[in-house]
């Protein structure tokens, strides 16, 4: 099956049906040889959209929105096209079911998404990260509503045991991460977690249960240069903003022997770490100083003003913070 050419598939697929699987309603006109809806890709208040099963092609007279049977899978899903023709070849049965890369996929998913609303930037910008590199490069993502992701996941060929198995999917059978920022964890270059901030008060944040790694951006700790701990991911994300490129973070407070061990093991210059303004950040912070100074890491603690985080300090006073956080880097 998978010799099979993008014509063949073509050839396969009936693309009404395949249309009319993704949830849009067509009715035969013209005496059948052409079908006509309303089109997906706008607010279509007529039957603008038409599918003409012989030739293998749709248009719509609304929006312009046309092509064959992959630029309509690519256009719907979100995907490239060589997903496109494995959405399609797994429609007409030529893939087992795919158990391999969930968390990869669904990354990817979320991160075009965020592309597709404003509301997962007018989120970030009001948390102060605006720069399309950083969204970008940590492939920053959206969890749209409902059980859109799900959907896109199977069409890819994954099965909804394995999207239960990896905890992608709730009990409900809808998208774990719904109304949430997404931000993959990878280690070694492979998508382990997920992180999803919650867009609202409704929802907490959120990881996937399992394995989040030693530190989120580990890779950027590089040997001899100063480097910069902070609690969250947020806290990072903002620093990395700002210019302040070797930033992790560690998950929290309570730091990790792990963590440590992953610091120690970059064998960066300085460690700054940034923790929280509050108790537990303070107390973190100490912990974190005594348990690398056994490794032979010499660390200082930047001080973040009272109930404040990186974040926090950035949106409130931007000058003075990278004032304080540059001042580090260059002692
Ligand atoms: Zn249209």
């Amino acid at each position: 099956m998978d010799e099979l050419s993008p014509d063949e598939i073509r050839k396969k697929t009936n693309i009404v049906e395949y249309v009319k699987s993704c949830g849009v309603a067509l009715a035969p006109v013209s005496g059948g040889r052409e079908y006509a809806g309303r089109c997906p890709f706008h607010d279509d208040e007529s039957a603008s959209f038409f599918v003409n099963p012989a030739k293998g092609l749709f248009h719509c007279f609304g929006c312009g929105a046309g092509g064959n049977l992959f630029s309509f899978i690519m256009r719907r899903q979100g995907v490239n096209f060589r997903q496109a023709m494995m959405i399609a070849m797994n429609r007409i049965g030529g893939l087992p079911p795919r158990t391999d890369s969930v968390l990869e996929r669904l990354a990817d998913y979320y991160h075009f998404c965020f592309g597709r609303s404003p509301r997962g930037r007018e989120y970030l910008a009001g948390r102060g990260i605006m720069s399309e590199a950083v969204i970008r490069r940590f492939r920053i993502g959206l969890a749209p509503g409902g059980d859109r992701a799900v959907r896109a996941l199977i069409d890819l060929g994954f099965d909804l045991i394995a999207l239960r198995q990896a905890h992608v999917v709730n009990r409900h059978g809808r998208d774990a991460f719904f109304g949430r920022i997404t931000v993959p964890l990878s280690q070694a270059g492979r998508v382990i977690n997920i992180y999803g901030r919650s867009l609202s008060e409704r929802y907490p944040h959120m990881y996937l249960p399992g394995h989040r790694g030693a530190l989120f951006n580990a890779d950027s700790i590089v040997p001899g240069e100063p480097a910069f701990i902070c609690e969250s991911i947020l806290d990072c994300l903002t620093l990395v903003e700002h210019g302040f490129e070797h930033s992790a973070s560690t998950f929290s407070a309570n730091v990790t022997e792990e963590s440590v061990h992953a610091i120690a093991a970059a064998h960066p210059g300085i460690v700054f770490i940034a923790f929280d303004g509050d108790d537990a950040g303070r107390r973190g912070a100490a912990a974190l100083m005594a348990m690398l100074r056994e490794k032979g890491v010499v660390s200082r603690s930047i001080s973040i003003p009272d109930n404040a985080d990186v974040n926090t300090f950035f949106l409130d006073d931007p000058d003075k913070a990278a004032r304080s956080f540059r001042e580090c880097a260059r002692c």
